[in-house]
């Protein structure tokens, strides 16, 4: 278990997954495709905040990045589930006004952080899954995906591992999120993930969901989280997080802590969060052994941790 302080003066903050990631424990190309991946994630979101984009259009550029690139568990590079499908949970969440947008389970949807903020903007609804998602999608203009866009190998490997008899239930690893505060001190956060690998098909995880995975309330923070989902979604934690920082006036890095290291674990579940608050203060608690994230500062100096012993400089 490992508790981090925060860091200060942070605009957008990305995370590409909990998980156990030792160092020394995956290869050096994967290592620099994590690290290349968070940095392009942060760069582009952070372009968007300085020419004047809000905090909601910074997330969700930050994630599609993420959600493109085959070494994340999200769009391309999703985890398989029991049957070798694809199925894709994103959301998003804008701190000014609550809205929030969500998809479950989209099978033909390249970007499902971009269906969830379509779903957000364009319908009268906070969730669609499924096949409905699928063809809200098409009839907004995005295009049909195929399955195999999101095709890779390792994540086959990883299904065929986890198939085998005695093998250790799995977990996703991967997912990605970002929170963001921009110039009129408004925050969002975006989470996708592909789920965990080995689910039963029709699982739905935190990510999806608002006040689970995802949560933003200008008041008080920005959060997207990652771990095993169901004790997130037992917890509520995205919205304990905000719960704790409104009623109890507790500061960002404890309310984080007392959710992630305390009340996940006494509900048999690991994972990690993401947390900011409008002044720029960036919580990043995991009770797993790393959560691989990355930091923009106010001035657009971009700081990427793959690795848990990589302690803040700011
Ligand atoms: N929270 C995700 C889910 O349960 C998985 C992960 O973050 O690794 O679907």
């Amino acid at each position: 278990m490992s508790v981090h302080g925060s860091v200060h003066g942070v605009v957008l903050a990305v995370h590409g997954g909990a998980g156990s990631v030792p160092r020394g424990s995956v290869g050096q190309e994967r290592e620099r495709a994590y690290h290349d991946g968070l940095t392009e994630a942060l760069r582009a979101g952070y372009r968007v905040l300085t020419e004047d984009g809000s905090s909601l259009d910074a997330v969700e550029t930050a994630v599609r990045v993420l959600e493109d690139d085959p070494s994340f568990n999200a769009g391309r590079g999703a985890v398989l589930n029991a049957d070798a499908a694809h199925e894709l949970d994103a959301s998003i969440m804008n701190g000014r006004d609550l809205r929030s947008g969500a998809v479950l389970g989209v099978r033909h949807t390249r970007n499902p952080v971009s269906l969830a903020r379509l779903v957000m903007d364009r319908s009268d609804h906070v969730m669609l899954a499924g096949a409905g998602a699928d063809a809200f999608a098409t009839r907004n203009g995005m295009p049909h995906t195929a399955q195999d866009y999101f095709f890779t190998q390792r994540r086959w490997d990883d299904l065929m591992d986890a198939k085998r008899p005695g093998a250790a239930s799995r977990e996703g690893g991967g997912t990605v999120g970002a929170v963001a505060v921009d110039r009129a001190g408004d925050l969002a956060a975006a989470t996708s993930t592909g789920g965990m690998t080995n689910m039963l098909g029709g699982r739905v995880g935190d990510s999806a969901i608002a006040g689970a995975g995802t949560y933003a309330d200008n008041r008080t923070v920005a959060v997207s989280c990652t771990g095993a989902g169901e004790g997130f979604v037992r917890a509520v934690a995205a919205y304990d997080i905000c719960a704790l920082m409104a009623y109890t006036g507790a500061p960002v890095r404890r309310a984080a802590a007392v959710v992630i290291n305390e009340k996940i674990p006494a509900l048999g579940a690991a994972g990690g969060v993401i947390a900011l608050d409008p002044r720029g203060e960036l919580a990043t608690p995991h009770s797993t052994a790393g959560l691989v994230n990355g930091y923009v500062t106010r001035d657009g100096r971009v700081v990427v941790r793959v690795y848990d012993d990589e302690t803040p400089t700011a």
